[in-house]
This record gives structure tokens, sequence and C-alpha cells, in this order.
């Protein structure tokens, strides 16, 4: 048997291990492929740990997109996607090799295709972004929205209900993993659910599943609907995990009432980042009135409603919870820039303090928040 010029000893396997971590490895590497459901669009996300070049093509007949990809290093493990969704059938992720791969999505209809790199972003890596949109479906909604604000009897008052962040945007996350974009949609839904019961009242959401919407395009239906009152849902964060407590806030344009709502307006304004905003083909998203109205806001009556309005829901937010702050505060969050709306953003709880988070998982006290928001608006409306 003949031997090895060198003994392969312990020490010699650890420098090789180290040796291979170090190389630099060539090319992106794809880590995960994930998938978002939304009524007008599906959307899928490639994780990325670098940013790559793509080319894009669609074709009618089948239905497919196809996206080359150049410069990657390794597919992630699971290459093929089977779905039970609205618009796409399949995903699949073939190695093309030279650093080459390709995406194809199988679609059950033609869709527009739109492509985007997004930069990491928290915990989030480099992601490549393709949004298959339903344009015919997104245009339908408008169009059904605005058909409520036509229709609406005499009287009605119209209340649009906002579960922040949704789909690659989790919002604030718990010790134990709870997300707050799945407790504001609970709570959302309990508050529709006790506003529809009402006869004068007729309430919407801006979001029904665990979907990204970027926050212009929130405002944007809360106007379609023709909302008399639009109220954002959120549960806060914060690196502190002593911290904990509702709080509401409504916009300035001024200047924040002080550095932590600042912060927390930031925080909550990178939402497009995180979630990767899409730009829906222009003559969709195009609203030439809002700034010339944006200029009229301090003027505007509605400001001085959103504090009202804000001030009766601490009122009843601090019956089961309690307050982080006495009284309203004041920042400039890009969802309450509804010029013709009074608007709040209500932070129902810190899901980073342990004991917060777990009154945030129970129904129960969903049902408390829904209840007492749900008496504000009554209030409100009087
Ligand atoms: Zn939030």
């Amino acid at each position: 048997m003949g031997s090895l010029p060198f003994k392969i000893t312990p020490f010699l396997i650890a420098v090789i291990l180290i040796l291979r971590l170090h190389l630099p490895a060539f090319g992106a590497a794809i880590t995960d492929m994930r998938f978002w459901s939304a009524p007008d669009h599906s959307r899928v996300v490639l994780d990325l740990t670098e940013p790559v070049q793509y080319e894009s093509s669609s074709q009618e007949n089948p239905p497919q997109c196809q996206v080359e990809l150049t410069g990657i290093s390794s597919l992630p493990k699971k290459t093929e996607l089977e779905l039970t969704d609205k618009y796409l059938l399949k995903i699949t992720l073939t190695d093309l090799g030279k650093g080459k791969a390709r995406l194809v999505l199988h679609q059950k209809t033609p869709l527009q295709a739109i492509i985007f790199l997004l930069k990491p972003h928290l915990d989030k890596p480099h992601r490549l972004v393709i949004d298959l949109i339903d344009v015919g479906q997104t245009r339908k909604e408008q169009e059904e929205r605005q058909k409520h604000k036509e229709v609406r009897p005499r009287g009605t008052k119209i209340v649009v209900l906002d579960p922040g962040h949704g789909g690659e945007d989790p919002g604030a996350v718990g010790l134990r993993k709870t997300l707050e974009k799945d407790v504001v949609l609970k709570v959302g839904e309990k508050t529709l659910h006790l506003l529809n019961q009402q006869k004068e009242m007729k309430a919407f959401l801006t979001r029904k599943g665990d979907y990204f919407i970027p926050l212009e395009e929130r405002v944007r239906i809360a106007r379609e609907y023709g909302a008399d009152l639009f109220i954002s849902l959120h549960a806060d964060g914060s690196f502190n995990p002593q911290v904990r407590g509702a709080s509401v806030y409504c916009l300035s344009l001024s200047g924040a009432s002080d550095q932590a709502a600042k912060l927390l307006a930031d925080k909550e304004n990178m939402s497009n980042i995180l979630g990767g905003a899409t730009l829906k083909p222009a003559s969709l998203s195009k609203d030439p009135n809002l700034n010339q109205i944006l200029l009229d806001l301090m003027q505007n009556n509605s400001m001085k409603e959103s504090f009202r309005f804000a001030e009766l829901s601490l009122d009843e937010l601090k019956e089961v919870h309690s307050l982080k702050y006495p009284s309203y505060r004041q920042a400039n969050f890009i969802v309450l820039r509804t010029p013709d709306i009074p608007s709040v953003l209500v932070e129902m709880a810190f899901i980073t303090n342990k004991e917060d988070e777990r009154l945030l998982n129970q129904s129960g006290f969903q049902e408390k928040i829904a209840k007492n928001l749900f008496n504000a608006i009554l209030k409100y409306f009087k």
C-alpha cells in the first residue's frame, strides 16, 4: 500500500476546512426560493449571497416567464415548487452550467412581469423579486373599491383598516418568533367583523392575507374606498425587552414629537425596502392630485379629526393594556399621508416584550383590542 506524502492529522483536516470556508465562492449562491400569493399578483423571491445579472423573457403559449441568471455558484436544495395558486402552477430552477441558471415560472394565464433586485436589509439577504401582475385584476379591484364609494348609502361611514407589513416584510418579530404581520391581520379581521355588523358602517381591509402592499398603495386603497377613517395596525418592537404598552400615532409633516417617534416612523417607513415595493404599471399608480393635496394638508380639517380619534382610541386602549405614552405622538409616517382622510397608526403592544408577545398571541386579547378600537370608532362618528 502506497503512503501519502503527508500524514492526514486532525490538524490538517482543520486547516483544509478553514481554507475551504475562506475561499471566495465563485458567483452568487441561490440559497432559497420563496413564494407569495396576493389577490392580483404572485411573487417569487430568490435569496442570494450577492447580486446577480439577469435577463427575462415571457411567452404566451404556454404562458410562462423565464429569467436567465448569470454568475451563479450554487442552487438551493429545492429547485422545484409545485403550487396551488391562482396564477402559478409551478416554479423550476435549472442549472445550465458555466455559472448560469434558468428560473421558469409556469403560469396559468399571461401576466405582466416586474423584476427587480433588493439589497440586504436587517436579516434579509440580497434578493431577486419577480412580481407577476394580473393587470386586469388590479384594475377590477380598483373599480370595485370605487364602486363602493359611489353606491354608499347616505350616512354610511367607511372605515379602512390597514394591517401593517405582510409577505416579504414580517414587521417586528417576538422572542418566540411571533410575527407582527400575523397578529395585526388577526386584529384587523376582528375589528372588521365588529364594524360590519353595524348598519351605518362599512369596513374594509387593505390587506386580506399574507402578502406585501407598498405603503403608498395602502393610502391609495383607502381613498378609492372613500374612507372616512383610516387605521393602520401595528405591533411595536424594541431592543429593550422591558419596554411594553400600546401607543397611538398621528402624522406630522413639520417634525416628530420626539426622537423615539421619529425612529419609529423611520422603522415603519422601511417597510417598502424590506417588502420590496412593486412599481405597478404607471397608469394604475399615478395620482396627480396628491402633491397639491399634501401642500394643502395643514389647512385641512382631517389633521384635527385624526387627533380627536387618537385621543378616543387611547381612552379605550387603556382599558385593556398599559399605555406607553398617555397622549398620541406625531411623526412622518408614509402610511398616514392621507391628507383628505383622518388617519392614525396604532401600535397595540411590544412584540419584543415577553408578556406583550404572549398577549398578542391570545385570541381573547386580540378581541379586546378590536372591541376597544370599535368602541372608539363608534364614539368618533357620534
Ligand atoms: Zn409595524
